[in-house]
């Protein structure tokens, strides 16, 4: 198959380098187009984005000229999105307008009752309010997907759907990487946590619910829950734990909600997409994971792993979950989101 040519907007940030690195050898996708601010247009890749990931810039991409965001810079059809939020919201929608799919990390699009929030292990069905995004009047669209605090606990928790989630109670433990560069400053971070992520909190409890909801036409009918969430910066570099505790309107044994986990697989497995990994929520039975030093890389970074499933004396059950958060929770996640809008026609 020839491979899909892709662009990345905001392609020399943290995020965008991720996206470059993970979409390095990808069977389908190759990365033919970059843009980012007036500081880096005009430039070679290698001379505007300072490389901060492990291992080398792949070299097809360093000698790419940096574009200015703007959709007559002949940017492919598909373009995946780690724009600055304060800018992201009017460069999105003319890419979105002008006939490009934008695959965006960014927040800015993210609660638009017409823009899928997808995990397509989740809710691969919301993909069809791209049918309404159209009525828009733009020739392309915009999916997004998640915050990544969120992708780990929404993980954690779709095997528990069918037994009727009531209520959760998640608090984070959040890797540095996912403060960009240079993020927290060492002297705050080092021996310490921070007990506090603006705007995390409100965004971990408005997105769960719209993941976890159902397509109903034209809108996402929100999963009828009550999430409270507590964020907290710790000094870790890649992987957001988040421990959770939840009610369950369906009575479950233990032995039940494990076999969910194990028996949990979806969409993007059915399709056997390039980034999709064979387990997507991997429950481990050792007393003291997951974790992120040990678990965050699992399949490149794309597997989400459960552990420690008990009861819990206020609610019904808790648990712990993580995944990768510049992987799972950002570029791996858009890359996963593209694959499937392929596998189902959409990029025709
Ligand atoms: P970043 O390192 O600051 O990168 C921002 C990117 O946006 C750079 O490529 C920058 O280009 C570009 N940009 C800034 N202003 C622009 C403008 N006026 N026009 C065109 N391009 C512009 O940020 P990041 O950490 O990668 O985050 C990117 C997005 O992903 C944000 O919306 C963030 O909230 C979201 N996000 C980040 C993480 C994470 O782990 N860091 C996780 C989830 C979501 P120049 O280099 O040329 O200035």
């Amino acid at each position: 198959m020839k491979k899909i040519e892709v662009g990345v907007l905001g392609a020399t940030g943290m995020v965008g380098q991720n996206f470059i690195r993970f979409l390095d050898g990808h069977p389908w996708f190759e990365v033919t187009w970059l843009g980012a601010s007036d500081r880096s247009v005009g430039k070679p890749y290698h001379e505007a984005a300072a490389w901060r990931l492990e291992g080398d810039m792949p070299e097809a991409v360093a000698r790419l000229t940096v574009q200015e965001c703007k959709p007559e810079t002949k940017a492919p059809k598909l373009v995946f999105s780690a724009m600055d939020a304060s800018v992201a919201t009017e460069i999105e929608r003319a890419f979105a307008e002008a006939g490009h799919y934008v695959v965006s990390n960014s927040r800015n699009h993210r609660m638009e009752p017409d823009v899928p929030l997808l995990v397509p292990e989740i809710n691969a069905a919301h993909l069809k309010l791209l049918e309404h995004q159209h009525k828009r009047g733009w020739k392309g669209a915009i999916v997004t997907n998640p915050n990544c605090s969120t992708v780990a606990l929404t993980m954690g928790l779709a095997p528990l759907k069918p037994f009727g989630i009531t209520q959760v109670i998640a608090t984070t433990m959040q890797a540095v990487s996912g403060a960009g560069y240079p993020g927290v400053a060492s002297f705050d971070i080092v021996g310490n946590v921070i007990p506090f992520i603006g705007g995390e909190e409100a965004k971990m409890e408005s997105e769960t619910l719209k993941i976890l909801g159902e397509f109903a036409g034209d809108h996402i009918e929100f999963l009828p829950a009550r999430v409270s969430s507590h964020c907290n910066r710790v000094p870790v570099l890649d992987g957001h734990t988040v421990t959770a505790s939840v009610s369950l309107s369906r009575k479950a044994t233990l032995q039940e909600l494990i076999e969910a986990y194990d028996a949990f697989t979806a969409e993007p497995q059915k399709l056997k997409l390039p980034s999709a990994p064979p387990k997507p929520v991997l429950y481990l039975h050792a007393e003291n994971r997951p974790q992120p030093r040990r678990d965050a890389w699992r399949d490149k970074g794309m597997t989400v792993t459960v552990g420690r499933l008990r009861t819990c004396a206020v609610l019904d059950y808790k648990f712990v979950c993580m995944a990768h958060n510049t992987i799972r929770g950002a570029a791996g996640a858009a890359v996963l989101n593209a694959e499937l809008m392929v596998a189902q026609g959409y990029l025709k």
